[in-house]
């Protein structure tokens, strides 16, 4: 068998669903489990909603009633089970003004309707084309969680659930990604962007041949093309260069996604629902053998560095552990770090949870903090052992007059990654993409 996951730009309308009907159609044979996100744009909506429902704006509802209810109309399918799971978010809605709060156990309560609702109406549009289908909830077919909400993960539990829940479908399954459930029955979501997790998660469970991420490029990219117009797909990855490009912000696939199929070593493919006879990016366990090189770059944005001095390093033994274990203790993700022989810098995406963790550092080390950065990431096995890269990538960003302002390099062999204002990161990026990869097919 094998999943086939597609993203909310894929199943945005009508046309697109139908579009995608058919290329499921031609991979019957291989008895796919469909994974489907929310029709794009519902996400927002469902949390902009929760968060409006606070003080009593329920606006949102009335767009995302019209919304699906339209689709159904133009996909010919009743509207009625997607109308009884709005009438659901409505009490929810209403039940967040009156107890006026909102907790992350009902965001996600919230966030989830996107993908209960596009299950249901592309099911009932794939059975309308003649292709069997069954909208399924993978909160209810074994996709068992820790209770972090916004970010949660499967229990070990859920392989043998979901192959419970999953297995010898008489229909095509047709899943929610990025949503799931605790033991106790609470509704959580995988993170944003987190349905190429589900499907992961799902392709793991069940063993299936290959994980598809049908999204709207050709592949991943060798950078985002919506700031580099040369871009261009990359063939193949191995499952390090993916997971490095995933991690450091590379748009197509959510960082987690690769875990569980590594763990497999379960082939990953992205493809284009636009092109569908596009070959798209094949994501191996190991190299695909050619020339050792920069294959894509990657960026975040909205990155924070974090300098922690401590005047007397020299005597001091664990303070590196002091201020690790700070971040830790606040579950602060840290991307990168460098020292000195006194200051130590990281650089954190910046998040709430950033300001007790400060409060912290603070009481022991001078702290200085630099908001609005942006981490870049230039991938490629191998390029820490070819001489020339590293001198190419920074000669690139001088001639483009920009400042780095961190650098790591060789904590693996695969990627140079460094810190540039946020507000210059398209121009780095635009710089790097033309001296690695020279100007694009015309
Ligand atoms: N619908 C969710 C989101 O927008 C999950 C996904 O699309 O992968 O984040
Ligand atoms: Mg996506």
């Amino acid at each position: 068998m094998i999943v086939m996951k597609f993203g909310g730009s894929s199943v945005a309308d009508g046309a697109r669903i139908r579009r995608v009907c058919a290329i499921v159609r031609a991979r019957r044979a291989q008895r796919p489990v469909v994974v489907v996100s929310a029709l794009r744009g519902v996400t927002d909506d469902l949390l902009g909603l929760a968060r409006a429902s606070l003080p009593g704006d329920f606006r949102l509802l009335a767009a995302l009633r019209r919304r699906h209810r339209s689709l159904a109309a133009e996909l010919r399918v009743p509207f009625g089970p997607a109308a009884e799971l709005l009438l659901e978010l409505e009490r929810l809605a209403r039940g967040i003004s009156l107890v006026k709060e909102l907790t992350p156990r009902t965001l996600d309560y919230a966030a989830g309707f996107g993908e209960r609702l596009s299950s249901r109406l592309i099911a009932a549009a794939f059975s309308r084309a003649g292709l069997a289908s069954q909208a399924r909830d993978a909160s209810d077919c074994g996709m068992l969680t820790d209770g972090r909400f916004g970010e949660a993960n499967p229990l070990p539990e859920a392989s043998a659930a979901l192959r419970r829940g999953l297995g010898r479908p008489s229909r095509i399954p047709v899943v929610t990604g990025f949503i799931g459930r605790t033991r106790s029955g609470e509704l959580t979501t995988l993170g944003r962007n987190g349905s190429d997790y589900t499907a992961a998660i799902i392709g793991a469970a069940l063993g299936a041949r290959e994980i598809q991420i049908w999204s709207d490029t050709d592949g991943v990219m060798t950078a985002d093309p919506r700031i580099v117009p040369d871009a261009r797909p990359i063939a193949a990855l191995s499952f390090a260069e993916a997971s490095e490009l995933a991690y450091y912000g590379g748009k197509v696939l959510h960082p987690h996604t690769l875990v569980p199929a590594i763990r497999r070593g379960l082939p990953v493919r992205v493809l284009n629902t636009f092109k569908p006879e596009h070959p798209g990016t094949a994501i191996l366990a190991k190299a695909p053998a050619r020339a050792a090189g920069v294959q894509s770059i990657a960026f975040k944005r909205r990155q924070t560095i974090v300098s922690v001095s401590n005047p007397r390093m020299a005597e001091g033994s664990g303070f590196l552990e002091r201020i690790f274990a700070a971040f830790g203790r606040h579950r602060i993700d840290v991307d990168m770090v460098s020292t000195s022989e006194v200051t130590v810098s990281a650089s954190v995406a910046d998040a709430a949870r950033l300001e007790p963790a400060l409060r912290e550092l603070r009481a022991g080390f001078a702290v200085r903090v630099e908001r609005g950065r942006a981490v870049v990431c230039v991938v490629g096995d191998g390029i820490g052992s070819t001489p020339g890269v590293a001198g190419l990538v920074f000669a690139a960003l001088r001639g483009a007059q920009v400042n780095v302002e961190m650098i790591s390099q060789g904590a693996s062999e695969i990627n140079i990654a460094f810190v540039v204002k946020d507000a210059q990161v398209e121009r780095a990026v635009r710089a790097l993409h033309g001296a690695l990869f020279g100007p694009g097919p015309t």
